[in-house]
């Protein structure tokens, strides 16, 4: 299953150039071009899904020991302090190429990148209701 007008799914194809690190027969792992930390890469199954929500699940551990295999080395290599392992999914939380991709993300101490802001939750009936809510849409 691959997009013709998906960037990632040219990349898998080799139609686009990229710094490929691994691969497997489901999976591929290549350099972020535009790294927040150099050594920045992705990791993204090579069938197209566009988010969490369509990986099917048996690919999903698949991809969780790319991450970590892959995390390890790429903090050995760059002799990072720490790693940030972030999915985006859809427009609104980032998401710019719609294939289903993890972001390893080697960090430093104060390498000046900040966390998201957060804020309060003005009363507690709020994230009581919101739990209950959400606890009840799963299946
Ligand atoms: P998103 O915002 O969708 O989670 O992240 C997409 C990422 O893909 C961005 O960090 C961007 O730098 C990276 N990217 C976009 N186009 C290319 C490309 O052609 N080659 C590589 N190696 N990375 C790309
Ligand atoms: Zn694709």
């Amino acid at each position: 299953m691959s997009d013709n007008d998906c960037i990632f799914c040219k990349i898998i194809k080799g139609e686009i150039p990229c710094f490929k690190i691994y691969e497997t027969d489901k999976i591929f792992c290549f350099l972020d071009i535009g790294p927040v930390n150099k050594g920045h890469a992705l990791v993204i199954p090579k069938e197209h899904y566009e988010n969490l929500w369509a990986l099917p699940d048996d690919l999903g551990k698949e991809i969780f020991k790319a991450c970590k295999t892959v995390g390890k080395a790429i903090v050995e290599a760059t002799k990072a302090d720490g790693l940030n392992v972030i999915m985006n999914n859809n427009k609104a939380a980032g998401q710019l190429v719609f294939h289903a991709h993890f972001h390893l993300i080697p960090r430093f101490d104060n390498d000046g990148h900040e966390h998201w802001k957060q804020q309060e939750y003005p009363n507690m009936d709020e994230p009581a209701g919101l739990a209950e809510k959400i606890s009840s849409l799963i299946a």
